[in-house]
């Protein structure tokens, strides 16, 4: 099979495994687990912020004990396979009616936060009962904007990752694990 091939030879050569499939796999379920006592009357509306979110949340919602709704807001913030530094930009968004609601926003990575921060006020505005967030992944080190992530997945180190939903280049988003390039110090 060519994929397999594909992503064999490139793990075998240029890439590191940050974060394994069983890793994640584990602790999704343990988010879920928490987020589930925690809303258990709530029905939450789970607004999944794309594109990279897009494995996370469809593992994620599968794990929940309780009945949430999904929605979902498209934000493109910085040149592909560069670090994510620059402006927010709302490309899509169904989220309109978040009023009354108890919206947990879940994001792949907190980088410098600026992402999260700029939905968070943007979500405030439109008065739901409760907001918070949960993300895969974590870089603490280059934290720019005060954000509270409730459930964080890992904290990784500050290097450009991909795998699980998030891409380099556009590519490589179905890896069932996180990985970065060997190489990528310099970047
Ligand atoms: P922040 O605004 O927190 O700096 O960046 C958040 C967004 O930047 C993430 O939702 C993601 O789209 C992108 N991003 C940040 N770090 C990485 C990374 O290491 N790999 C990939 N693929 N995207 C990243």
């Amino acid at each position: 099979m060519q994929k397999t091939t594909l992503y064999g030879k490139m793990v075998a050569e240029e890439v590191e495994i940050l974060v394994d499939e069983l890793s994640i796999r584990r602790r999704v379920k343990e988010l879920a687990d928490e987020i589930s006592r925690d809303y258990e009357d709530l029905k939450p509306l789970i607004v999944a912020v794309l594109r990279g979110s897009f494995v996370f949340v469809a593992d994620l919602i599968r794990e929940l004990e309780v009945d949430a709704k999904v929605d979902f807001i498209t934000l493109e913030n910085y040149e592909a396979g560069c670090n994510a530094r620059g402006q927010t930009r709302v490309m899509a968004d169904s989220t309109s009616h978040l009023s009354g609601e108890h919206v947990i926003v879940v994001e792949d990575i907190v980088d410098s936060g600026l992402t999260l921060h700029y939905l968070y006020k943007d979500f405030l505005a439109r008065e739901p009962k409760s907001i918070e967030i949960v993300a895969l992944l974590s870089k603490a080190s280059s934290r720019r904007a005060d954000v509270r992530v409730k459930y964080v997945g890992f904290e990784i180190p500050d290097r450009f990752v991909f795998g699980y939903g998030l891409d380099l280049q556009g590519k490589y988003r179905g890896l069932p694990f996180v990985a970065c390039l060997k190489d990528d110090r310099e970047a």
